[in-house]
């Protein structure tokens, strides 16, 4: 089985990675170098706790508000297109409390594989930066603690796999480093960081050692076909045969499903993250902090910690202003008082592919039996690459249970 996969970001490696062990014959095609998009600078959290799409109840008036302020959790930037309207009206509609308890299930069946995934990339022998630190959320008002908390009230199951963390004392326990007034949390012990870039650098070795081609620098320009099914992939360095397609190709998957006639709902969310290397162990964060006042995520890794923030629905091309790289060191020191920041490296931006509803993308490009996507990861695409691979695989091979459905291109309702 020759399957060609669309783009070298961490999901289609971690799918050529699963297809290779699957015994099919893999190209990847990359219009770069691999690895150069959000799957770079990411915040570098893995998670088996957090399944809540980013269109949730109250998303609106954020997104609303953000675009008198600039300065919200979400920010939206307008423009008048088709295509963009309709998906922030379809965003709007995920944000409903069903449908958000809907998405959140449907997510959920990735999050729940997500730890043994990667506990399988271990035991492979990959050979990358991953810690077991666990991640906390944390809070500096009980009212904002209890709202906070109040979301998992629907999920029980997700709520087990928490210890919510009710005073300072219990936060500081986690990590003694954190402000004093950050004084409410809950903790999901189980949270891994993982360092993206050496992930995918192990990942491109693994799939060369079984013999998978990466080619880079070449483009997919269209998608040639016959009797319904797609028989090769063009580029702008060749054409390749294929017996099946992947479509992973982050923000511009949309661009591509529209090649074989699916309207895909995928745009970007722009985010940025900053460096700070120092060596002192002692000043670290102990595990992966998400602040809910300032919307930062902090992990600590090998060279010092990497902070991240921002989520702009619509954001042309990946940019980070200096205002906006200041306000996340002066939001790190507030969170991390102790934390060295001489060390800052320059400020770097990505972004991530968003599905209108939240959820990631995977399946069968309606109307197609041999062209898949994989994409819409939004900010969790790190965290689901390896359990997006398996749900790939159980599709190809007729094995997935039912409820993958959830997941299938197929619900936007739009295609051939
Ligand atoms: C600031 C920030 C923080 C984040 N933090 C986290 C986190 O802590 N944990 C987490 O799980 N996720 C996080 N994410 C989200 C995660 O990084 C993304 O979901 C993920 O990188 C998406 O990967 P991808 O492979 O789908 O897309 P991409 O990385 O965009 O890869 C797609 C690839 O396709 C290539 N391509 C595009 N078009 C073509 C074409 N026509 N032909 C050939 N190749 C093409 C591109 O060049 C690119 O290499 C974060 C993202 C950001 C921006």
């Amino acid at each position: 089985m020759r399957t060609v996969i669309v783009g070298a970001g961490v999901v289609g490696l971690a799918t050529a990675y699963e297809l290779l062990k699957a015994g099919h014959e893999v190209t990847v095609l990359e219009r770069d170098t691999y690895g150069q998009g959000p799957s770079l600078g990411n915040a570098a959290l893995v998670t088996g706790v957090l399944s809540f799409p980013v269109p949730a109840p109250g998303t609106v008036g954020t997104a609303a508000r953000s675009i008198l302020s600039g300065d919200q959790a979400i920010t939206v930037r307008p423009r008048v297109e088709l295509g963009f309207l309709t998906f922030l009206a379809r965003m709007a509609w995920a944000t409903a409390k069903a449908n958000f308890a809907l998405g959140t299930v449907a997510q959920d069946l990735l999050t729940t594989m997500v730890l043994d995934d990667y506990a399988e990339y271990v035991a492979d022998g990959l050979v990358f930066e991953r810690h077991e630190g666990g991640s906390m959320h944390v809070f500096d008002s009980r009212a904002s603690f209890e709202a906070g908390l109040a979301v998992f009230d629907d999920f029980p199951s997700i709520k087990s796999r928490i210890t919510v963390l009710d005073g300072a004392e219990a936060v500081h326990a986690v990590d003694p480093n954190l402000a004093p007034e950050l004084s409410y949390g809950y903790l999901a012990p189980g949270d891994l960081q993982v360092e993206p870039a050496s992930l995918m650098r192990a990942l491109v070795e693994a799939i060369a050692a079984r013999g998978g081609q990466l080619i880079e620098h070449a483009t997919v320009i269209d998608f040639v076909t016959e009797a319904g099914e797609v028989t090769a992939v063009a580029t702008t360095n060749g054409v390749y045969d294929a017996d099946q397609v992947v479509i992973a190709a982050g923000v511009a998957s949309r661009g591509l499903a529209a090649k074989l006639g699916c309207s895909l709902p995928v745009y970007s969310g722009g985010g940025y993250s900053i460096d700070v290397h120092f060596d002192d162990e002692a000043a670290k964060p102990r595990c992966s902090v998400l602040t809910d006042g300032s919307h930062i995520a902090v992990t600590p890794l090998d060279w010092g910690l990497r902070a991240s923030s921002g989520m702009i629905i619509g954001q042309p091309a990946p940019t980070v202003n200096a205002k906006a790289a200041a306000k996340l060191l002066d939001d790190v020191k507030a969170t991390y008082p102790g934390v060295p920041l001489d060390g800052a490296q320059p400020a770097w931006a990505g972004l991530r592919p968003m599905s209108a509803d939240g959820v990631p993308v995977v399946g069968l490009v309606p109307g197609w039996g041999n062209a898949y996507l994989a994409t819409g990861h939004a900010m969790l695409g790190l965290t689901y690459a390896p359990s997006t691979a398996k749900v790939l695989r159980s599709l190809m091979e007729g094995t997935a249970p039912a409820a993958y459905a959830m997941l299938s291109p197929k619900r936007f309702r739009w295609g051939r």
